[in-house]
């Protein structure tokens, strides 16, 4: 009997042993693996293919020896499952496909950064960068240099200061210009944005005492008036992003509220939250505050974040008189809470891009989004569902729904958008209930997140970036695929 008739009888009789799968050494010099070492470093390619051979050996010496066949011991086979591995096993932060209709999602990390913002990032982080030095003279610079200039051009303030995020710029301007002293406050506006944003709580951190005027639906300006004492710095105004109290209501504007301040020395502070920059600046969010009217209107000093309405990244921006600004980038806790190279560069291709509403439109993702016509929204959710019918077999209709800012900003107003729901029962190949498909979705990558809604799945398109379209037929297509192999 010669070797080969030998290994055919093993063959036939489906004994496999151990000793017959391939070493780490063979398996490891694959094209499609040398392919990911360089990727991902050769050390994590070679633990991923240890752990399928051991996997293959742990299930040849176990009770399922028998299904384990010829095919799934070659090296094409280990390579395949190690790539699926790694695969798996990559970054846990990563890009989702946002369908849940919701724009600003702060757990999807609310605003997608423009093309512009992400080519500043790069440019900047990619090398060394002038964050602090001026070219001109050759010496140390400051820091926000560059930023402030676009900030003035685009709000009409006189300087400004940018933090991690609004909630650092409310405590930085409380501290730096309210600390052991008094804070006004209507009861109207105690906010609580997102669990850890409560502003009672804001002020303890600041050192800034809160003093409340007026009822939660009545607030007057007599009312501030009559609480202003010796202790009194300033008087504050919080945008109430994420809730309206209707009906009997009264809260004075912002001129009578900065005269009244002016007239008895103090400073007006306005948190407008939400920063929509200007009238129609992003479009769709008519009824909020801006802070281009809060700076004109004389307010001594706004914040905003970066990545509400503005589109940009996660920060905070205080903006208004010099003199204000500067005693907060004075303030020692500034140092705590400035923002990085990345952050700025970010920012400032947005801030630069706000400047012309139309092309921001076009490139600040955010603001594309707001500016959808609705028929393309109609065509692109028509497309896909025929594709899902048609492909990949699916119950699929375009409906019409309702999107939401979200992010804490403009609660109530709905966004009409466009939508493809898909109803069960799903193909044989496909997972069966609603919840393990919208699951499947959620952990592949990139991540894809729908709504689940009464028992169908339903992929709004408000958030969806045109090309993501493909991806989501794409995963429809994955599951078949992977199912029926
Ligand atoms: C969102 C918001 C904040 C908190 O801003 P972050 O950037 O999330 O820290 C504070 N105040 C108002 C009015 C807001 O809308």
């Amino acid at each position: 009997m010669d070797v080969k008739e030998n290994q055919e009888n093993d063959q036939s009789s489906k004994t496999i042993s151990p000793r017959d799968l391939p070493a780490v050494g063979a398996t490891i010099g694959r094209p499609e693996l040398a392919e990911r070492a360089r990727l991902v470093g050769e050390k994590a390619v070679v633990a991923a293919v240890r752990t399928v051979i051991a996997e293959v050996r742990a299930r040849l010496l176990g009770d399922e020896a028998k299904q384990v066949d010829r095919a799934a011991i070659a090296p094409a086979a280990i390579a395949r499952r190690a790539l699926e591995l790694l695969d798996r096993s990559g970054p846990g932060l990563r890009r989702v496909i946002n369908a849940t209709g919701i724009l600003l999602h702060t757990g999807l990390g609310r605003a997608p950064l423009s093309r512009e913002a992400i080519e500043a990032i790069v440019d900047v982080s990619s090398g060394y960068s002038n964050l602090e030095f001026d070219l001109d003279s050759g010496r140390r610079g400051v820091r926000t240099t560059h930023i402030e200039k676009t900030l003035v051009e685009l709000l009409g303030c006189e300087a400004a200061a940018v933090v991690n995020n609004n909630a650092a710029a409310t405590v930085v301007a409380l501290k730096a210009l309210a600390h052991g002293k008094e804070a006004i406050v209507s009861r109207g506006q105690l906010v609580e944005i997102g669990g850890s944003f409560r502003l009672p709580e804001i002020f303890e951190v600041s050192g800034a005492k809160l003093k409340e005027v007026g009822t939660t639906n009545k607030t007057r300006i007599g009312d501030y008036d009559r609480a202003i004492g010796p202790e009194t710095a300033l008087i504050l105004r919080v945008h109430t992003s994420n809730y309206r109290i209707v009906g009997f209501v009264e809260q004075p504007g912002i001129g009578e509220l900065v005269e009244l301040a002016h007239a008895r020395g103090l400073l007006f502070v306005d948190d407008v939250g939400s920063g929509a920059i200007a009238s129609g600046s992003p479009p769709r969010v008519a009824g909020e505050p801006t802070v281009s009217e809060a700076i004109a209107a004389g307010a001594d000093l706004v914040l905003f974040s970066g990545d509400k309405l503005l589109g940009g990244p996660q920060c905070g921006i205080l903006a208004g008189r010099r003199d204000v600004v500067d005693r907060i980038r004075t303030d020692p806790l500034m140092r705590a809470i400035r923002s990085d190279k990345t952050t700025l560069a970010a920012l400032e291709a947005t801030l630069r891009a706000a400047l012309d509403p139309e092309f921001a439109c076009k490139h600040i993702p955010l603001w594309m989004f707001l500016n959808a016509p609705f028929d393309s929204l109609s065509i692109r959710a028509e497309r896909l569902a025929e594709s899902l019918r048609a492909e990949a077999g699916f119950h699929a209709l375009a409906i019409s729904t309702e999107a939401y800012l979200g992010g804490g900003s403009v609660p109530q107003e709905a966004i009409p958008s466009r939508a493809v729901r898909v109803d069960p029962p799903f193909p044989a190949a496909a997972p069966r209930s609603v919840e393990s498909l919208a699951r499947a979705f959620r952990v592949g990558r990139p991540a894809i997140v729908p709504r689940v809604e009464q028992n169908s799945i339903v992929f709004d398109l408000a958030a969806v970036f045109p090309h993501e379209d493909q991806e989501i037929l794409a995963r429809f297509l994955d599951f078949i695929k992977t199912s029926s192999s």
